[in-house]
């Protein structure tokens, strides 16, 4: 199911209900399409630096610098686009796995970014809301 009908889903029932059915579409797309899904479930090959049962990050299979890595949430948030309340928690967690990754990957002083692309515009190709972490090297300026 697409977020667009969950979003037309969304402008048609009640809050619980609405939240409910997320919650099942989450869950049917965790077992079928997304690669992001596959990675975290161990179905599909990638190079797993960290891994709780909130988030899993892995090295991005084309690196742009010599640190890139993609923190996700283990349950399937097709972007920032779709989160919720309870979302909240889980996007401090991110956060705090990157800060764990960029010691163990030696950048936390010489700096760092980090990105989440959401949409067209922002350059999302995968549906499952990552980060990018991206360092060990200077970042270009400006941005966009
Ligand atoms: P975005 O364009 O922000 O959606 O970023 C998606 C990223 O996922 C890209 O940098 C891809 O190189 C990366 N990617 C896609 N498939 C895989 C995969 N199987 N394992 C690791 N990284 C991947």
């Amino acid at each position: 199911m697409t977020s667009s009908v969950r979003h037309n889903l969304g402008s048609f029932l009640p809050w619980p209900l609405r939240h409910i059915i997320q919650s099942i579409v989450r869950g049917v797309n965790k077992m079928t399409d997304c690669i992001f899904c596959k990675i975290v479930d161990n179905k599909a090959k990638a190079t797993i630096g960290y891994q709780d049962d909130q988030a899993t990050a892995f090295r991005d299979i084309n690196p742009a610098v010599p640190t890139h890595i993609l923190i996700v949430p283990n349950k399937h948030i097709e972007s920032v686009n779709v989160l919720e309340a309870e979302d909240e928690q889980l996007m401090g967690h991110l956060f705090r796995v990157a800060r764990q990754l960029v010691e163990q990957e030696g950048i936390a002083e010489s700096g760092y970014r980090m990105i989440t692309n959401t949409g067209a515009h922002g350059g999302q190709t995968v549906l499952h809301l990552h980060i990018h972490l991206i360092g060990g090297q200077p970042m270009k300026h400006p941005m966009g």
